[in-house]
């Protein structure tokens, strides 16, 4: 079968693999999408510690094919939750699936769904809805890290949030505080194409090209700042936005993925008496809430795939148009 094989910093090649096949408790999916993500383009680069050769796509939906699983019948649609965890470890056994020790994700540390087939564990093979297009629950894996942002950020009906990242995390973040029944959603974003789509879909945007977000969202406030504000960038500059701009007593999401160390500033989480809370994927109930909110159509996410594109042409016209382009928000590989 063709995959899309990471064999090197760099290095990103189509080519013939072997299909693989399931054992007991494990399922066969004809892969329909594989989306990529901001983490594929680390990987890429060598940004993150991964052992290659390694097939990617963690972002994966298609039919079963082949059931070594009772509960799991052939020709059922599903969502890849790709994090494996051991399930014997002390953050597994106390049901923290987020933290377990030896957690590996498909598509990062185990081969992914790039590809014509995928074999995965049928109890994180998730059904989807019949009212569910394709293409939307190619959105489930992104949106699921959306789901648990807001939820450890403990946004309340009413609060104010400022998001900073305007890409499809950002996006979906804020699409989800808007759903959790927050009053008023800021997005701070720098590409123009980002800012377009952001305020298409009814977001107050702040311009942060052309302005301080952190001094314009707070005058917007009467000098109060957000209740929540969630990082959703990964990059050192978004630090301090995020410290000035939450209100004294607030919380800041740490949700951005940092390749580098990442600088911390907790005089102000001192000072301010902060909560400053981090997220980490999800686990398989924010999957199923992903999987619900999209298929009732709670979340704006029409033309938040910009682009399907071929599987032999992965990197030509997935991953380096998404470099090329602030425009491209989720594209999809289709095998
Ligand atoms: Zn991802
Ligand atoms: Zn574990």
């Amino acid at each position: 079968m063709q995959a899309l094989v990471f064999t090197g910093p760099g290095q990103l090649q189509v080519r013939d693999v072997p299909r693989p096949t399931p054992s007991v408790g494990e399922a066969l999916v004809r892969v329909k999408y594989a989306g990529i993500c901001g983490s594929d383009l680390h990987i890429w680069h060598g940004l993150w510690q991964v052992t290659p050769p390694i097939i990617l796509g963690h972002e994966v939906v298609g039919d079963v094919v082949e059931s070594r699983a009772d509960e799991l019948a052939v020709g059922t649609r599903v969502a890849v939750e790709p994090r494996l965890r051991c399930g014997t470890c002390r953050a597994c056994r106390e049901g923290q699936t987020t933290a377990c020790r030896r957690s590996r994700a498909t598509g990062v540390r185990l081969d992914g769904g790039a590809a014509e087939y995928q074999v995965h564990p049928a109890a994180l093979l998730h059904p989807l809805p019949d009212t569910l297009s394709w293409e939307q629950a190619a959105l489930t894996e992104p949106t699921a890290v959306a789901v648990r942002m807001i939820r450890r950020a403990g946004v309340q009906v009413g609060d104010t949030v400022l998001v900073l990242g305007g890409g499809p995390i950002g996006f979906l973040a804020a699409s989800m505080a808007r759903a959790a029944g927050a009053g008023r959603v800021v997005i701070s974003e720098l590409s123009s194409p980002r800012i377009d789509f952001c305020r298409s879909a009814g977001f107050e945007v702040i311009d942060a090209s052309a302005t301080d977000p952190a001094e314009a969202f707070r005058a917007s406030t009467d000098g109060e700042g957000a209740d929540v504000v969630v990082e959703a960038v990964g990059h050192p500059s978004t630090i301090g936005v995020m410290l000035e701009a939450v209100r004294t007593g607030g919380t800041v999401l740490a949700g951005g993925v940092y390749t580098g160390e990442p600088p911390t500033a907790l005089r102000q989480v001192m000072f301010k008496e902060l909560r400053l809370v981090g997220s980490l994927a999800y686990e398989s109930r924010e999957v199923r809430a992903a999987l619900g909110l999209l298929a009732r159509g709670a979340l704006p996410v029409d033309g938040l795939v910009t682009r399907i594109v071929p599987l032999e042409r992965a990197v030509e016209d997935g991953f380096a148009a998404l470099e090329r382009s602030r425009g491209e928000m989720k594209v999809l590989l289709a095998p």
